[in-house]
């Protein structure tokens, strides 16, 4: 089911999620149907998102899910970097459509998350990816990133794509 997406301001977004658990064995996959489908009708929308994170949608779990060439689904995700090389690139969210904002971010990241299934998994990150699923790993913390700008004047409000 396509979902509201919970926008720049809403006060849940600034809210630390709760892990997930076995008990939310069940729930999990419709979490993960919404996610998906809200990213999609994103997609249609604006023309762009990766990935979203679970409270984005409401729902208060550490939970993340990226659509590349096949989806991708983290549960609980810990990041760890492997050298301390950062970079600065320009960031959006699903949250706020047509807003960027400069941010530093580690070049290369280790995401360690449960599956579905809640087997312990990782992946090497880099690049792309990397400041992709930190930028996702953040709204875990209920931290956006307009509060992590490198300074008050690395906000940029861009022409927005949309059909009408
Ligand atoms: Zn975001």
């Amino acid at each position: 089911m396509v979902r509201e997406i919970l926008t720049l301001g809403n006060p849940q977004l600034y809210e630390v999620s709760d892990p997930v658990t076995e008990e939310d064995k069940e729930a999990l996959s419709g979490w993960i149907t919404d996610l998906h489908d809200t990213l999609m009708a994103y997609r249609k929308t604006y023309g762009a998102g990766r990935a979203v994170a679970a409270p984005q949608i409401g729902v208060k779990k550490r939970l993340l899910y990226m659509y590349l060439d096949r989806p991708y689904v983290f549960v609980n995700p810990r990041l760890t970097f492997p050298d301390g090389e950062k970079y600065t690139l320009l960031d959006d969210c699903m949250s706020f459509p047509g807003l960027c904002v400069r941010v530093e971010r580690y070049k290369r990241a280790v995401i360690h998350y449960q599956d579905q299934e809640f087997r312990e998994q990782e992946m090497a990150l880099e690049g792309d990816l990397s400041e992709l699923l930190q930028h996702e790993y953040d709204h875990l913390d209920g931290v956006l990133a307009t509060m992590r700008a490198v300074d008050n004047k690395s906000l940029f409000l861009m022409q927005m794509k949309r059909d009408f």
